[in-house]
């Protein structure tokens, strides 16, 4: 999980500051040097610390002082607006023009996961009403073309290719043409990549936006390649000018340098983030929630944003009525899990709930496996109806009953209705927060 490593060792220096009812100018610079070696070891650019820790440092001893917080809580508050600042402080969005076809080049190393990209693009912008047509203009990868066709298919979204034979400047021209005759609005070119950044490739990239004048031109890096993928941000954007960067693999990345050091070191915004190989597994990148995320202030606004686009609106209002008269059963407790699963790996989805973001708080509530699942399944099928709506008074030999019929143990009957309070406990709370932002209210 992104981040998890900084956010330990982040939240546990925060957690000796906030016990402190006064802070010594001693108390800021241990901090802020627990701070500083935190993210060296996230491999953040060297730089971009040295200047983050100047500038905490800097208010926290300066006039920046609020009267409603105390000490630690302040010293928190800068480096969460810090950090926020440090990845663009607000959404970059991405620029879709107003007169269609929008252009977007998709520009990247091979291995990135550009073609993937560009695929979850086209994707979710076809989601908010766009009509996207994506070009096969990678001629050098041998299954590149094929790779985009597969994906367009699974989408049903049409691929525009002239096979490998044509210059990628021919097909990109070529394709825009095609869009308009189709009423296409949006035209997404997955260009071609090489292993390493070379001068040719980077000509050729030239030529394709001289020639199609792309509104957006988009660099995709592997959030794991650290500050490599902070070096070819950095060469692309002085070679072509990026509008923004993608940053995928955000899933498999537990230090999070890139993600930290892409906006300090080239100017370049992140856009998006990549965060798992299926094709809606793409987010707009939101360098608040992110610094949430790391301080373990959860991520809620995500969280709820996904579940609005996955879930059925009406099953939720259901659910949320539910949940308010507290009358959440066992049944619900499944079909809820169902539709969990729908948002993507558990793990990710419980890394956003606050509280629980953080890496030694996970291993506390033990790993969660998606197998068992099955298991709850069977549980509850084995249950009478009576049963799940009084999951508290199952006796011992209703247990039996009930691990026998199910093919588990007593055990895994009793931890099942344990996790099932722990959730019902966690929706309520989960539902007084979402009462809250909509009040307007702040969380944290
Ligand atoms: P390209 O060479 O840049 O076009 O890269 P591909 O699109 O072929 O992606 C390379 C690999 O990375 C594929 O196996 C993708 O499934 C995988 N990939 C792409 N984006 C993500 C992501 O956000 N998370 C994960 N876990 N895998 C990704």
């Amino acid at each position: 999980m992104v981040f998890s490593g900084l956010a330990e060792k982040l939240q546990e220096t925060f957690r000796k500051l906030k016990g402190k009812g006064r802070l010594t100018e001693e108390d800021v610079d241990e901090a802020l040097k627990e701070v500083r070696r935190a993210l060296l070891d996230a491999d953040v650019n060297f730089k971009v610390v040295k200047d983050f820790q100047k500038k905490v440092k800097e208010r926290a001893v300066g006039s920046d002082v609020l009267t409603s917080l105390t000490p630690g809580q302040q010293v928190i508050k800068i480096v969460h607006e810090e950090l926020s600042e440090l990845m663009g402080g607000v959404q970059s969005k991405i620029n879709l023009s107003s007169k269609p076809p929008t252009v977007v080049m998709m520009v990247g190393l091979q291995g990135g996961g550009k073609t993937t990209t560009s695929a979850k693009l086209s994707n979710m912008l076809r989601k908010g009403g766009r009509r996207p047509l994506l070009v096969a203009a990678d001629v050098y990868r041998p299954a590149a073309i094929k790779q985009l066709q597969v994906l367009g298919a699974q989408l049903d979204i049409p691929v525009f290719s002239m096979g490998d034979k044509n210059s990628p400047v021919d097909i990109a021209r070529a394709a825009l043409e095609n869009a308009q005759s189709n009423s296409r609005d949006l035209v997404i070119i997955d260009t071609a990549g090489r292993l390493h950044v070379d001068d040719q490739l980077m000509t050729e990239l030239e030529s394709i936006k001289a020639a199609v004048k792309p509104h957006e031109i988009l660099l995709v890096v592997d959030a794991m390649t650290g500050q490599v993928a902070v070096n070819v941000a950095e060469t692309f954007n002085q070679r072509l000018g990026l509008d923004g960067v993608v940053l995928t693999k955000l899933d498999g990345d537990t230090r999070g340098g890139a993600a930290l050091s892409i906006k300090a070191v080239t100017g370049c915004p992140i856009k998006f983030a990549g965060v798992g190989e299926k094709l809606d597994a793409i987010e707009p990148f939101h360098p608040d929630r992110m610094a949430d995320r790391i301080l373990g202030m959860g991520d809620v606004m995500t969280l709820i944003e996904k579940a609005q686009a996955n879930f059925d609106a009406e099953q939720v209002a259901k659910l949320n009525k539910k949940i308010k008269a507290a009358d959440f059963t066992l049944e619900d407790f499944m079909q809820q899990i169902q539709e969990v699963k729908k948002l993507g790996p558990l793990q990710q989805i419980i890394s956003m709930i606050p509280g629980l973001g953080s890496a030694k708080k996970l291993k506390d509530l033990g790993e969660i496996d998606e197998k068992e699942l099955v298991y709850v399944e069977a549980i509850v099928n084995s249950m009478t109806p009576w049963e799940r709506r009084h999951t508290h008074e199952i006796s011992g030999s209703r247990k039996k009953r009930i691990a026998r019929g199910s093919g588990t143990s007593v055990q895994e009957v009793n931890r099942l209705l344990k996790q099932f309070e722990q959730t019902r406990k966690m929706m309520k709370q989960f539902a007084d927060m979402e009462k809250n932002i909509k009040k307007g209210g702040k969380m944290g």
